[in-house]
Formats: C-alpha cells, structure tokens, sequence
C-alpha cells in the first residue's frame, strides 16, 4: 500500500495521494488523465477526484498502478462506493487487464473475447480477481507475447488457464523457455482468420505485433501513443536491438489495416484512415531523424 509518510509533496492537497514509491510508468496518467500529471519523473496528483465517474478512475489507477504507490487518506465515501472491473472494456470485445507488474514495468496487458477463444496479449501480475473474471469470460485459449519484456506473470495464468502462449523464437529468454510454441517468423504469419502476428524487429530482435480484424494493432514496445499533438512515437533510449530494424518496421506497417493501436505503455489510441497513415509517416521521419 502506498505510504502517507512517503508522500510526495507535489500532491495536490486532498484523500487521494502518489507516494515516493512511483516508478512513472505512465498507467495512472493514462487512466485519469485529469488526475494524474507526470511532474519530475513521478506521478502525481494534480485534480482531487470531484464526480463519482472520477473517483472510478483513481481506483482503476490505484488496482493498476504495478508499485501501489497511490493511496487515499482518510478513504471518502465516494471511494468507498467506486466499483471497479478488469478487464475494461476499449472497444468491441477488446479490454485492458490493469493490473499491471512492475516485472514489466507497468506494462499494459489486453485480452480479447472471441468465438473462436479468448485471447491474452501480454500478461498482467497474478490476481485473484481478474482470474475471476476472465474465467466468467470464458477464459484463455491462446497468450501471445508481444516481445521478452512484457511478459509479466505468464507462467501463473498459463497454467491457471492451460492456454498455449506464443512468444517469438529470437525472444525467448530464462523467463520463457517453456512456452509452448515458439515462432521462427520473418514474414507475417496469419494466425486465424481474424489475427496476424507481424514481425517488427527493432525494440528486441523477436519482438511482434498482433493485428486484430484488420483494426486493433497491439505494439508492445514497437510504438506508443502520445498527445498534445496526438501522434505515434517510438523510442530510440529503450530500443534495445536496432533502431535500423525498428524503422524498417514501422514502415512496413503502412500497408496494414489498422484503427486502434493499443501499446505496452501508456494509453490506447483510435486513428481511423487516413490519420494512421500519416502518423506513421511522421513517425518514420522523425526516427530516421535520430539514426
Ligand atoms: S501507475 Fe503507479 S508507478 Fe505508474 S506512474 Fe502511476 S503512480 Fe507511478
């Protein structure tokens, strides 16, 4: 739990609070964006919650937060009263686990309810009640891990579920030598009729995209979203095999179809035709910029 003692002091004054223990992954100030400001390299409280739909918000963020390092003194009724369900519905049958890890530094976790099985991109720590759910939902039949860093607590909800996970082959590490199928793939593979996993080399050597019916792109640490302007970046400081390979992969993803891009950090965005394109674009100039 978050600590009073360790608060931070540029905290809003007021029940809801970011101690010192903040490793500024940027989940809570996606999830309440009204609430949560990044101010020297932490989170921190800017706007006490003043709606019920608020107070909602600060606790998704606190049951995400990976370090628990928000906490409320003095809990107001109105937190008391907050109900809150991972996985949170984006859009369609596409959800966000919270629940986030600090193995993998916050990363976001997604699970997608389909006829043909559910699946799990990327893997949230263990919780009871998220298994819960996503048991009332019918389960996990396939995980499919983005890249070797957002792996999380896969090994538990692997054989909570007895799903199979994927991981590519280039990405495999001490962590994930026991995943049941491993990719050797340089080309898209069509994984079903409704998802393709995509190479994009770069960030890691095997890291891969997951497209989702022509519309849902998740990009583990391939790219991000930001705003103010909104836009799609991608970073040369945390690109840990070629900031070469990672270029030619983003542009190989001009010629996909996709609305939604859902990263491993930081929020989801919706960029329908021809926003995607143009941002990718962009995205290419300015990290051929930086070779
Ligand atoms: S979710 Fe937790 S660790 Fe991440 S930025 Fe917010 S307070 Fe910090």
């Amino acid at each position: 739990m978050a600590k009073w003692e360790n608060v931070n002091p540029l905290n809003v004054p007021g029940a809801l609070f970011v101690d010192m223990t903040c490793i500024d992954c940027g989940t809570c100030y996606h999830l309440a964006k009204n609430i949560f400001k990044e101010q020297d390299d932490r989170s921190v409280v800017v706007e006490q919650p003043s709606s019920p739909r608020e107070w909602v918000q600060a606790k998704e963020a606190m049951i995400s937060c990976p370090t628990n390092s928000i906490g409320v003194k003095n809990a107001p009724v109105e937190f008391r009263e907050a109900r809150v369900q991972f996985p949170l519905l984006i859009s369609g049958n596409v959800y966000y686990c919270g629940y986030t890890s600090r193995d993998s530094y916050g990363a976001s976790s997604y699970f997608i309810q389909r006829a043909d099985g559910n699946i799990l991109i990327d893997s949230p720590r263990m919780s009871a009640l998220l298994i819960e759910e996503i048991e009332k939902m019918g389960g996990i039949k396939t995980m499919i891990l983005t890249h070797q860093d957002d792996v999380a607590d896969h090994a538990l909800y692997a054989e909570t579920f007895g799903c199979e996970r994927i991981i590519h082959q280039d990405d495999v590490n001490l962590s994930t030598q026991n995943v049941e199928r491993k990719l050797d793939i340089k080309e898209t593979l069509i994984f079903d009729h409704d998802i393709k996993i995509i190479p994009v080399p770069g960030h890691t050597k095997g890291h891969i995209a997951i497209l989702y019916q022509d519309s849902y792109l998740f990009t583990g640490d391939h790219l991000f979203t930001a705003e103010n302007p909104s836009r799609l970046t991608a970073s040369r400081g945390v690109c840990w095999y070629s900031w070469t390979e990672q270029i030619k992969s983003t542009r190989k993803l001009l010629s996909e179809n996709f609305e939604w891009v859902l990263p491993g950090h930081g929020g989801w965005g919706y960029f329908p035709f021809p926003t995607k394109n143009n941002l990718l674009e962009d995205l290419v100039r300015e990290m051929e910029r930086k070779v």
